[in-house]
């Protein structure tokens, strides 16, 4: 399918050469945080699970489930994005990207909206997946690989 599209699933209006797919490719890394959330919606539009996984919080990789992501990747009719607003930072580190990302149904489209926190470590946007539980405490270090105590950092946004 990468192959074959030319416009990026993103709805960016540019071309994929020129949009999420050197980010894919890792030749270049998301200016912000809604260029990432935009090249995560593209990686599961033509099922480039590992890059949705490169794109999680450090701490949060290994326990994503892999095949239940290229299950909900293959099975769902991707049908767009939306990007309602992003919030340039809301700390330091954070920034958070509300969305709508649309698919197809039997009954029609349908869509998640979601508002989804991306933290920036090391000069790279992480996507953090409020959906993984890492039994972390509030005094121990950030999941996000900050330094920072979790409760002074990510806490907030989990
Ligand atoms: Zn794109
Ligand atoms: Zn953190």
């Amino acid at each position: 399918m990468s192959s074959s599209i030319v416009y990026c699933p993103c709805q960016s209006k540019k071309r994929y050469a020129d949009c999420c797919l050197p980010l894919h490719l890792g030749q270049e890394t998301a200016v912000n945080a809604e260029a990432l959330m935009r090249s995560r919606y593209t990686a599961y539009v033509l099922q480039k699970i590992d890059y949705i996984v490169q794109t999680t919080a450090l701490a949060q990789q290994d326990l994503l489930d892999l095949s239940e992501m290229l299950t909900w990747s293959k099975e769902t009719h991707w049908d767009g994005l939306d990007v309602i607003k992003q919030q340039a930072k809301t700390t330091k580190r954070h920034a958070q990207v509300e969305f709508k990302a649309f698919y197809q149904t039997t009954q029609g489209r349908a869509y998640h909206h979601e508002l989804s926190t991306f933290v920036y470590i090391d000069d790279r946007w992480y996507f953090l997946d409020p959906t993984v539980d890492l039994a972390i405490t509030m005094k121990q270090p950030c999941l996000c690989g900050s330094g920072q105590k979790f409760k002074h950092c990510c806490a907030v946004y989990l």
